[in-house]
């Protein structure tokens, strides 16, 4: 509730708009208190007063009736109106979006053609039509204006409904015993109450509008009652010569409803989620960047990644997610980085292409060298080139990464034309052989099938055959194969595997998987809490693990083929990497940890291939090296 004020009170408008309508609510509602002339006592010898003048503070009516008093009666009649037919519209029509959506089929037929119809007719038409049936008087302007406005309400509501009404918690709920009844209203309905609640906020000004054009025409309110539309109706005649009339009764419907509107705005920008989580901060293409000295040049590798700093800058607090990470692959080579979930993987590889959102992400410091030049804070054409054609990435859920509506083929074909202008046939061929290269049979016939036509395996390779689809020479894979089985997984591996041997790719593979490590990578570098602790070639690393989290992590792996023993999950947590301690920050965790650990910064060191950041590695990386 306070994210949902304090996001409400940064849209200017939507306060003002919320402001003017409260003061206006509650003088409607303390009218009756008001020492106010009698609103409908027609005195016709005192026709027509100009404002402002004697005992009429807004003049006078064509019958002599106070207009200060008779405008607020109105208003109070035209809000409370206005909102009950909000209100009973709002109801009615998430009641029956609910139920069509939440039970489909022949309800869900019988109930939306019946709202169809509904809307076939122009909407004033039919109000004007149920209000000629009923009779006029405001309760019946009320009823019209609430039934020409369920069809919308349970349009809108029974779309949310629908996407929802099959998703897991709902499939859990009912797998729990639920009732539907119990389903509709503790499963369903908290989620689709802030699409009522926006669907309200936007028409709930409209409906006064409505009823006050209803009122207007003489099938609302009724004399001498006023209510907003009616005394704008009653003024007509003398629009020309007493114009005062008009204006005052004009003018308060215009504020009310801008008001509504605008509070209505921001009510939905506030409320809807896609919007609270950040689409309204302005997307910036690429990483903020915001550092004091680049790191010198050193060698012309492929890739360099020098020293590199990744923040998240969250209101007063500082996530250092990547505290200065060197990692370097060369063409051919396969690098691999290993690390518990958090230790900063993810946000590595998103920084070396400015991938990492901002805001809150800000890359303060280090450089990502492609060929010697640096691609922090290069300029988007320069990023944008690279992207997906020198440099791909494949993510961990294919799904999400796949669009839904479109088939695998158009997707690739479109990898490939965002970067290169070829037809649309040549393009075609080149996806089908793409999705031959990722050895999905038949590509001839699957390159038509829709991601969700395909399996969690085929899909991944359709992610990899789209990163394949410029050929790259960097492939930054970050977890492709955790959602997969065992099987795939190897599949996927030797597919990559091969591809960099034929190819000479060079990859970055994330995981936080030893055997997959194992299979695929050369060098391996671990990560803790933003920081490679131990880097150096895979068997080396396997064999004699130098820093103690990289042993007590590869004790967490079960071996096939050794017999029972304890798995050793590692006591403790990560450190939030908001508060990273002063030494190591392993140290928490370690049994070997003492004094000089936590006392200040430790390096990473090493000889030759090796490094390790410990004062006190398992194995003395100099001898080894010797050997
Ligand atoms: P992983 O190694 O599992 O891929 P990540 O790189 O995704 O980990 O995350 C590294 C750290 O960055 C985590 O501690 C996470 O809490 C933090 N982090 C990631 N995204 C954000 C964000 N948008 N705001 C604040 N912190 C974030
Ligand atoms: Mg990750």
């Amino acid at each position: 509730m306070r994210a949902f004020l304090t996001l409400l009170a940064r849209n200017r408008l939507a306060l003002w708009g919320g402001v003017v309508l409260a003061g206006v609510v509650l003088l409607a509602l303390i009218t009756p208190l008001l020492p106010l002339a009698e609103p409908d006592v027609t005195d016709t010898a005192n026709r027509f007063k100009a404002p402002f003048s004697e005992g009429a503070l807004l003049g006078t009516d064509h019958l002599g009736r106070d207009l200060l008093s008779r405008l607020l009666w109105g208003t109070r009649l035209s809000l409370a109106v206005g909102f009950a037919a909000a209100m009973i519209a709002a109801t009615l029509g998430a009641a029956i979006g609910i139920i069509a959506g939440f039970y489909g089929g022949r309800v869900d037929n019988v109930i939306m053609r019946g709202v169809d119809m509904l809307m076939a007719f122009p909407y004033i038409l039919l109000a004007l039509a149920i209000v000629a049936a009923l009779g006029p008087g405001l309760l019946n302007a009320l009823i019209a204006v609430a039934a020409v406005n369920v069809p919308f309400f349970a349009r809108n509501i029974r779309g949310v409904t629908v996407s929802i009404a099959h998703k897991e918690f709902v499939d859990a709920a009912r797998l729990a015993g639920m009732s539907n009844a119990r389903i509709i209203l503790f499963e369903i309905l908290p989620n689709v109450l802030p699409v009522i609640v926006i669907a309200m906020s936007t028409t709930i000004g409209w409906m006064i509008l409505e009823t006050a054009g209803l009122s207007f025409l003489g099938l609302g309110s009724q004399p001498p009652q006023a209510d907003l539309g009616s005394m704008l109706g009653e003024a007509r005649a003398a629009l020309i010569t007493n114009p005062h009339t008009s204006i005052v009764s004009g003018a308060m419907i215009l504020v009310i409803v801008m008001c509504i509107n605008l509070l209505g705005d921001g009510v939905r920008d506030a409320l809807d989620p896609r919007l609270r989580s950040g689409a309204l901060s302005r997307p910036v293409p690429a990483t903020a960047v915001s550092r004091e000295d680049v790191p010198a040049a050193k060698g012309e590798a492929l890739l360099d990644v020098q020293v590199l700093q990744t923040q998240f800058h969250v209101k007063d607090r500082v996530y250092r997610a990547v505290g200065g990470v060197d990692l370097t692959v060369e063409p051919g080579q396969c690098l691999g980085i290993i690390g518990e979930s958090g230790s900063g993987k993810s946000v590595t590889a998103l920084s070396v292409m400015g991938l990492v959102a901002s805001p809150p992400g800000v890359i303060t410091g280090g450089a990502v060298r492609y060929k010697g030049d640096d691609l922090i804070g290069a300029p988007y054409e320069v990023l944008r080139s690279l992207r997906g054609d020198r440099v791909a990435y494949v993510f961990q859920d294919p799904l999400a990464t796949l669009h839904p509506l479109y088939t695998v083929g158009d997707q690739l074909i479109e990898a490939v034309r965002v970067h290169h202008r070829v037809a649309r046939a040549e393009a075609r061929a080149r996806a089908i052989e793409l999705l031959t290269s990722v050895r999905i049979p038949n590509a001839q016939s699957r390159v038509d099938s829709y991601p969700h036509e395909l399996s969690g395996g085929m899909r991944q390779r359709v992610g990899i055959a789209m990163a394949l689809a410029n050929d790259p020479e960097i492939i930054i894979a970050d977890e492709p194969t955790t959602a997969l089985d065992v099987t795939v997984q190897a599949q996927i591996l030797s597919l990559l595997d091969d591809l960099r041997r034929d190819r000479g790719l060079a990859i970055i593979f994330i995981t936080h998987d030893f055997g997959v490590v194992a299979q695929l990578c050369d060098r391996v570098a671990v990560m803790y809490a933003g920081r490679i602790v131990e880097e150096g070639p895979t068997e080396a690393i396997l064999t004699s693990p130098a820093h103690p989290y990289t042993a007590r992590l590869m004790a967490c792996v079960p071996e096939l083929g050794q017999g029972r023993r304890r798995l050793e999950a590692i006591a403790g947590l990560p450190p939030a990497v908001d508060r990273l301690p002063a030494g190591c920050a392993f140290a928490e965790r370690c049994v070997k940890a003492r004094e000089a650990c936590r006392a200040s910064e430790i390096a990473l060191a090493g000889t030759g291939a090796r490094a390790v950041r410990c004062i006190d590695p398992d194995v003395p990386l100099a001898a080894e090296t010797v050997a």
